[in-house]
């Protein structure tokens, strides 16, 4: 009875194991992989029920047990590659479990001792969780949680080809009726539980970094445009701006504004518009590097930062921007309409505050709308400056808004 008791223990962890990971997997929206290591200990769970449950000497719970175990194996290792962006290869899986379950059931007696089978079926797994190994090691992703990954896989691998044959040497045969009082089995259930609460611990453990990765990544970005949202590309312009000054690089920034963006709502609607600016979106987000931050900071008003970029290339990249967004087509305007758009590119000078070198740039935008829009204004040319503060009782001449 307590042997039972204990031995529901493994399948019941994994079992809630796989709950945790389901829960995760709906509740935090994530992908596809989080949900196979829930599917992964679901196998996990059946195969050693099976051993638990059914006769220990029939040849067919061996094999139930193994074909569980092995979906296990694939769901598991597929999941922790496809985390990473690798593809386990099935068919290398499949001609592992092949080759073992052909072997056993051919040229293994099982039934007056189990020691050759269980030192196969490990040797197998072994060999199954070494490409699994391989393939991880191939993925260009090296984050903490991915080198945990890698050294729990490792450590399975490890523990396949040395446990069974070092448990089964000691103990010399096993009849298959008194598996589950061997000491193998006791050893095994004790590395399983072992093995399931550190892998477990370890994929709970990443699961949590990836969730909350992907809570401030969406947090930080536009949903329009998949850029950096206002706060998010300010944000990351605090940091840019000294790491440019002390690495002794220069920074450009490149502000850019829709032309007669209202008119483009009164004419096709507000979502005629969305996806003219989500078009713009794209579209700079393909012609910047990687290493280049752009975000959109106003209603149809962008921001690049181009890091290490002295002003001549900025401008030349703001032109080229300028010049693809004017035969850009955009989803839900009549055909033959072509939308433009304004620029003003300003490069950080010593010293240079976010704020001043936004200033500077959004001032050479102006320029660019007030000289006829659809081009580029470079502040370093004009020598445009920070607006100046008002002075107090200065008199001011805003259109009213009556008048406008
Ligand atoms: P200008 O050439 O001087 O830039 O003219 P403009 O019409 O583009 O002027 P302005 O920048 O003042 O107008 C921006 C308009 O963009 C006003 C607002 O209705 C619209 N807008 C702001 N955010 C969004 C948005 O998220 N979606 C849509 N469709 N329109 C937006
Ligand atoms: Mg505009
Ligand atoms: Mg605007």
């Amino acid at each position: 009875m307590q042997t039972q008791i204990l031995g529901l223990l493994t399948p019941m962890m994994a079992l809630l194991f796989a709950v945790t990971f389901a829960v995760f997997w709906r509740v935090g929206r994530m992908k596809r992989h989080v949900l196979g290591f829930g599917l992964g200990y679901v196998c996990f769970a059946v195969g050693y029920l099976v051993t638990h449950f059914l006769p220990g000497d029939a040849f067919y719970t061996f094999h139930t047990t193994q074909l569980f175990y092995t979906l296990g194996v694939t769901f598991f290792l597929g999941s922790a590659c496809e985390r990473v962006g690798q593809k386990l290869h099935l068919p290398s899986i499949l001609t592992i479990y092949a080759i073992t379950a052909l072997v056993l059931a051919l040229a293994i007696n099982f039934t007056n001792d189990a020691g050759p089978a269980l030192i196969l079926v490990n040797i197998g797994y072994g060999a199954m969780y070494m490409v699994g190994l391989t393939t991880l090691i191939s993925a260009r992703r090296r984050e903490l949680t991915d080198m945990a990954i890698i050294f729990l896989i490792a450590f399975a691998t490890a523990d396949f080809f040395i446990r069974p044959s070092l448990s089964v040497m000691f103990e010399q045969t096993i009849p298959a009726g008194e598996y589950q009082q061997s000491i193998y089995y006791s050893l095994i259930g004790l590395v399983l539980g072992v093995k399931n609460i550190m892998g477990a611990m370890i994929l709970i453990g990443a699961t949590i970094v990836e969730w909350t990765n992907t809570l401030r990544e969406s947090s930080e970005k536009d949903s329009l445009t998949g850029l950096h949202n206002r706060a998010a590309f300010e944000e990351a312009m605090r940091n840019i701006i000294p790491r440019a000054q002390t690495e002794g690089r220069p920074l450009s920034l490149v502000v850019a504004d829709i032309d007669h963006f209202k008119q483009v709502n009164d004419i096709w609607g507000h979502q005629s518009g969305d996806h003219a600016i989500s078009g713009f979106g794209e579209l700079i987000a393909k012609m910047v590097r990687g290493c280049d931050t752009a975000g959109r900071v106003g209603g149809e008003e962008f921001c690049i930062a181009v890091w290490n970029c002295p002003n001549e290339p900025a401008e030349r990249l703001a032109e080229r921007i300028r010049l693809a967004f004017t035969s850009l087509k955009h989803e839900g305007l009549n055909d033959d309409i072509r939308l433009t758009a304004s620029f003003g590119v300003a490069t950080a000078h010593e010293g240079e505050t976010y704020e001043q070198l936004f200033a500077r740039a959004d001032s050479a935008l102006y320029q660019a709308k007030s000289k006829g829009r659809n081009r580029v204004e470079n502040a370093e040319v004009q020598g445009l400056e920070e607006a100046a503060p008002l002075e107090e009782n200065e008199p001011i001449e805003l259109k009213r808004v009556a008048e406008a």
